[in-house]
């Protein structure tokens, strides 16, 4: 049997493994697809497309959006996305600014509560274009301001913190059609991590594709109301390990593992969005 695991981070988002260590981890967890999910960013796709073809495991260009309805963050997954497409550039790039203007703030907070830490640190750290909290925290760590990056988070950066800042996002609608007119098959990430069932229904109506019925933190009841929902819905099933790096001590990559038959039928969405896209006029 062959199996995916279609939701990793990489170093270009607030992952620490490279797309050759991230090759490696795949191949020896026998995967036989992976899909590179970085948040609002693709710089890593094409790389991890070439250290995974170097073993022959299939690649799938993909992203993961932050956005928001009815006031809940939600992440939206990208699955064969044109990597190239202009708009999509375009949007992600604003994201990747409003990322950084929130790093900045978010150290003026620590600043006024007396933490050292500066920005240029964070940036150092974090060397990528879509900074995020995990990096303020791994700052945080490496100063020797905090002890853990759980005592970052806890102490500083969870919502309602004082160190934590909102993120201006997009809406899941048009995170929807972003990830359309790239060609690319939209899928709500981890629903069961934000708990509210109730955007579903709207999603829906916005043309969103899939469900993660499979994550590291869904348990197996949790997984199993989600394929309800999908079957409720004609959604497409999803899973993957989210996988940022080592996990105490371990890679998450390979844990969770959905049936290749899943990669098939979004492929297939994906070719019929393609089409459709190419049938629209030019946006
Ligand atoms: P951001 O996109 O900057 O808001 O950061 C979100 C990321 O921070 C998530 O993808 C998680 O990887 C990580 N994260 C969120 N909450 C926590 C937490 N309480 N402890 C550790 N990591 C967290
Ligand atoms: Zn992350
Ligand atoms: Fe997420
Ligand atoms: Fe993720």
């Amino acid at each position: 049997m062959k199996f995916a695991d279609l939701h990793l981070h990489s170093h270009f988002s607030d992952g620490t493994y490279k797309p050759v260590e991230i090759a490696a981890h795949a191949q020896r967890c026998r995967l036989a697809a992976i899909a590179l999910t970085d948040h609002d960013s693709v710089e890593g796709c094409q790389e991890t497309a070439r250290e995974c073809a170097a073993v022959g495991i299939e690649c799938i260009a993909g992203t993961e959006l932050t956005a928001e309805q009815s006031d809940n963050e939600l992440h939206l997954l990208g699955y064969f996305i044109d990597i190239e497409n202009p708009t999509l550039l375009t949007r992600i790039a604003r994201c990747q600014a409003v990322r950084q203007d929130r790093i900045r703030e978010m150290v003026a907070r620590l600043n006024r509560l007396k933490v050292p830490l500066t920005a240029e640190a964070v940036f150092a750290l974090a060397n990528c274009r879509a900074p995020g909290r995990p990096h303020v925290a791994r700052a945080l760590v490496k100063a020797r301001l905090c002890s853990s990056l759980d005592e970052a988070f806890e102490r500083f950066l969870k919502r309602n913190r004082p160190a934590w800042v909102p993120k201006l996002k997009m809406s899941a609608g048009e995170a929807i059609d972003l990830i359309h007119q790239a060609g690319g098959v939209a899928v709500l990430a981890h629903p069961g991590l934000n708990r509210t069932d109730n955007v579903i229904p709207g999603l829906v109506e916005a043309g969103v594709d899939g469900i993660e019925c499979f994550h590291t933190k869904h348990s197996t009841v949790t997984s199993e109301h989600y394929l309800e929902l999908a079957d409720r819905f004609h959604l497409l099933v999803t899973g993957g390990s989210d996988c940022h790096g080592l996990s105490k001590g371990k890679p998450l990559i390979g844990t969770v593992r959905v049936p290749y038959r899943h990669v098939e039928k979004l492929k297939a969405r994906a070719a019929e969005i393609k089409a459709a896209a190419a049938a629209q006029p030019v946006r």
